[in-house]
């Protein structure tokens, strides 16, 4: 992409002389990008909009490691088509990128790095490798960034963000402080989810659920004041039995009421641990009895604390098994340095020796896994950093329920309010080293109270002494979170953007962050600036392969945006992506053919290229005159129809995408809670009218006025010209490039102007002209290309056509015979009765009938004879096929799918035979 393009300087500047012959889609991408941001047409201003409605999107900041893909190339489009048709309807609309410095994911890209160098973090030291890692993150970080602009991203890029910038990292401090000054940070004492790869805790939205066939150990524990008594309990992590210190009975559980109290044997160990009694476990579930392992899980863990249960650590950070805290004497020999799984299937063997396996058997269940390295999670018992969720969730659900914020497609609102009306305390500290430091100090003395500070702390203040940083940082969804307004200069009240851009709009994104990030946001957004930080959510759909799977660069079925743009251009992506995507439907792309899965877009620019140069040379380069200035006597039916269509087309547009907010300032009413946003209708919409109405219709009947001269000319250029400039202004969101490149040439723009940022076309507020003549028309035109084509009439050939009118429709027609029959290759008369003879028939509107004398086009006896041939040729395989499916073992023996089919074609069949006898008889049969 060159940047080095000033508009009037190069001699191949695309508005100069005529449009190619053929579409290149690459040149004219170069050319815009470039002038629209040299030219500031995405940059929005605080000041402006003291004066204009703001529309503010937040990008989703994507990994700053991140490689372009095609589900950003999904979202981003969506995000530009939003605020370019805000920005043309005058809005200062602001659309804010940046990217995330995504903590565990950028860690393991460059641990990875370190892997291959034989060397661990921990050999270089935390100093080093954060160095390290933000040296990584200048060189190669944000190339994403500029892969958003080569598909036509119009984003404030003077306005780029970086949640580990030193403005954002500021922001993530006063979260953290006030939280904890409201009472909602604290550290905890409890089992986490902990990934052993990644050495670090995880939330429970960080350790993904997966479906998994395991194994169900089932183990006996002998009671210890009589060896030939047992319970037996069942896991599916016999390694952690090492650590059990108690096998809990439900309290009415009358199998088990003589076993309360007393001690059962651990096996391997020897260790005695006791039998209680505990609501929670469930009599139905297996034996009855469970073991409790309070330091390696979670529910066990609330069992312990409960009955103040020893909680021996068994294994460690790295997921091996060895003596960690209190444990002495739990990990035989044997075991202790074994990872997790190895130890797993070494204790089933001894255990199996020792006598103590029952038996094992086969097990579907959900396992935790890392969202990050895809490893299994282990819960352990460790100190963390909390957020109190239940106030923060609470705000969020009332920003929902009070009409505050909407979700489109409307079924996820109630998937959002189950998840945060059932929301646990949010674990935020992190083991890792890439990210912002929990901003916690501790005395060197451990005499005085930690310090929870804004900024750094060199010196205790109660005593002096030297200070320590808490060693974990936060997780990466606690700066992300905060997004829509650190962005604008928060925690600053005063900072200009914050003043003229909070609360945004809509926020676009995957439904599958829904919890992760967008409904904290909510939280955040209502929590620190009493509002949300958007009205609309718009969660869209998913691009999927032709087999409905996900695209993912392990199942190496991926689109590159990239290899797109360059072979058929941003606007072909785009223009597929917005048209196929009906709300919350999946986009389906083949990545094995990307011909015909970007054919829609391709198809589409190449069509519009084609018309363009056409209807271009039409109107030529001479001035046009402004439309309001026609009068009604000089507009022709045509004129006043193509018009009125222009007016029903923004009507669509604008009903498909729009409203843009809440009409009665920030809460929506019931009537538009689920409006808008139908992007796929709004695309369907401009192209249903720069097709079928601008190309075929009036551009085809304006023809011979066009080539004429006068008045009549100078009205029918002005016309397109105007049609086609409301065409491109309504086409720009989706395909920007093209549309600029052509608009650049119509005769009524102005020069330094471009199409991004000219005004939205509205509706006219006063019809001039009657149109009901050209619907007449196109009526009769088509009646006569339909009879044409049913008796195979040569393209060359004139027809005779006489129309047969009632009442008014007489005066309406006579102005029109000529185009009628200019745009069906006919002589049109007019007349009160029908020829005689033999002849074809149209009824049209208001009662008129079109009639052509067959004598004319056809041989009358051969057709009859072509007919009848056609009839006898149907009517055997009809008869066949009827007594086919009348046969009660072939519809009952074929498969559903076969009969019906066969029952449709017999349908289709004797529709074709009733409508060639029909015409059989009309020749006179
Ligand atoms: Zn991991
Ligand atoms: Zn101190």
């Amino acid at each position: 992409m060159t940047s080095d393009v000033t508009p009037g300087v190069t001699t191949e500047s695309p508005e100069g002389g005529e449009l190619p012959p053929t579409y290149n889609a690459a040149d004219i991408a170069s050319t815009w990008y470039p002038r629209w941001t040299e030219h500031g047409v995405f940059t929005a201003s605080a000041a402006r909009a003291a004066t204009r409605e703001p529309f503010v999107i937040v990008m989703p900041p994507p990994n700053v490691t991140a490689v372009l893909h095609v589900g950003h190339g999904l979202n981003n489009t969506v995000q530009d088509v939003l605020v370019r048709w805000r920005r043309m309807a005058g809005d200062e609309a602001l659309w804010l990128p940046g990217t995330d410095h995504a903590g565990i994911a950028t860690q393991n890209v460059v641990e990875k790095q370190l892997t291959a160098e034989g060397l661990t973090r921990f050999d270089i030291g935390r100093e080093a490798f954060v160095e390290r890692v933000a040296g990584f993150v200048e060189q190669t970080g944000g190339e994403i960034l500029n892969q958003l602009k080569a598909i036509g991203s119009s984003a404030d890029w003077t306005r780029t963000a970086y949640t580990f910038s030193p403005e954002l990292s500021r922001a993530v401090r006063e979260a953290f402080v006030r939280l904890h000054e409201d009472g909602l940070v604290y550290k905890g004492h409890r089992v986490i989810h902990w990934c052993p790869r990644c050495g670090t805790s995880l939330s429970d939205e960080e350790a993904e659920f997966t479906d998994t066939s395991g194994k169900l150990y089932h183990l006996r524990y002998t009671l210890a004041s009589d060896p030939t008594q047992s319970v037996t309990v069942a896991t599916t992590r016999p390694e952690t039995m090492l650590g059990d210190t108690a096998v809990a009975v439900h309290p009415s559980d009358e199998r088990y009421s003589a076993f309360i109290g007393q001690d059962v044997i651990l096996p391997l160990t020897g260790v005695r641990i006791p039998v209680i009694a505990d609501e929670y476990t469930d009599p139905a579930f297996g034996s009855g009895a469970v073991k409790i392992t309070p330091a390696h899980d979670a529910n066990d863990f609330e069992v312990g604390k409960r009955h103040s249960l020893a909680m021996p650590v068994v294994i460690d950070a790295d997921g091996i098994v060895r003596e960690v805290e209190d444990a002495a004497g739990r990990v035989p020999t044997p075991l202790a340095g074994l990872d997790r799984f190895a130890a797993r299937k070494a204790i089933v063997a001894m255990l199996e020796a020792e006598g103590a396996l029952v038996r094992i058997e086969p097990h579907q269940h959900s396992v935790r896994h890392c969202y990050r390295c895809d490893t299994v999670v282990e819960p352990r018992l460790s100190d963390q950093w909390f957020v109190k969720m239940q106030p923060l969730a609470a705000k969020a659900l009332d920003a929902l329920r009070s009409g505050q914020l909407r979700i489109l497609p409307e079924r996820w609102e109630a998937v959002y309010v189950n998840w945060l009306e059932g929301i646990r305390d949010w674990n935020i500290s992190r083991q890792i080293w890439w990210g912002h430091r929990v901003p916690v100090w501790y005395c060197v003395t451990g005499e005085h109270t930690p310090i929870v500070s804004r900024a750094d702390v060199t010196a205790c203040p109660v005593c002096g002494s030297a200070v320590k940083q808490d060693e974990d940082v936060l997780d990466t969804w606690f700066s992300s979170w905060l997004w829509p307004f650190s962005t604008l200069g928060w925690p600053d009240r005063d900072a200009p953007d914050l003043k003229a851009f909070y609360p945004g709009d809509v926020l676009v994104t995957a439904p599958e962050i829904l919890f992760f990030w967008v409904s904290r946001m909510v939280m955040s957004g209502c929590w620190f600036l009493d509002q949300p930080p958007f009205h609309t959510v718009y969660l869209h759909g998913t691009v999927r392969d032709m087999q409905h799977r996900k695209m993912s660069k392990s199942l190496g079925n991926g689109i590159d945006p990239l290899d797109v743009v360059k072979l058929y251009g941003a606007d072909a992506l785009r223009w597929t992506m917005v048209a196929g995507l009906g709300l919350g439907v999946d986009v389906m792309l083949d990545p094995n053919d990307l011909d015909s899965s970007f054919a829609p877009g391709r198809n589409f620019c190449t069509k519009l290229w084609n018309i363009s140069r056409f209807l271009l040379t039409r109107v030529g380069t001479d001035p046009v005159m402004p439309v309001r200035a026609i009068s009604a006597d000089a507009m022709t039916p045509s004129d006043a129809w193509i018009l009125g269509r222009l007016d029903a087309a923004i009507a669509d547009c604008d009903a498909a995408l729009g409203p843009a907010r809440p009409a009665n300032g920030r809460t929506w009413t019931e009537a538009e809670h689920i409006r808008g946003l139908r992007l796929s209708e709004y695309a369907e919409a401009s192209r249903r009218f720069v097709w079928n109405e601008l190309a075929d219709w009036y551009l085809e009947s304006a023809k011979p006025r066009l080539a004429g001269s006068g008045t009549d000319r100078e009205v029918a250029r002005a016309v397109l010209a105007h049609a086609f400039d409301g065409a491109l202004r309504l086409l720009q969101p989706i395909v920007p490039f093209i549309t600029e490149t052509l608009w650049q040439r119509l005769p009524q723009t102005i020069e330094g102007a471009f199409l991004s940022q000219a005004p939205w076309p509205v509706q006219r507020a006063t019809r001039v002209g009657d149109s009901g003549a050209f619907e007449l028309t196109r009526e009769a035109v088509q009646a006569i290309r339909q009879i044409r084509s049913e008796y195979n009439v040569k393209p060359s050939a004139f027809v005779d056509v006489t129309i047969v009118t009632r009442g008014d429709a007489a005066v309406q027609f006579a102005s029109q015979l000529d185009t009628i029959g200019a745009m069906s290759r006919s002589r049109v008369t007019l007349s009160d009765i029908g020829p005689v003879g033999i002849a074809a028939h149209a009824l049209l509107s208001g009662g008129s009938e079109l009639v052509i004398p067959l004598a004319d086009i056809v041989d009358i006896g051969r057709e009859r004879e072509r007919l009848t041939a056609e009839i006898d040729g149907l009517e055997k395989p009809l008869a066949a096929l009827d007594g086919r499916l009348a046969n009660e073992k072939f519809t009952a023996k074929a498969p559903p799918e076969l009969v019906q089919a066969e029952r449709a074609k017999a349908a289709e069949w004797r529709a074709r035979l009733a409508s060639l006898k029909a015409k059989r008889t009309a020749l006179g049969a």
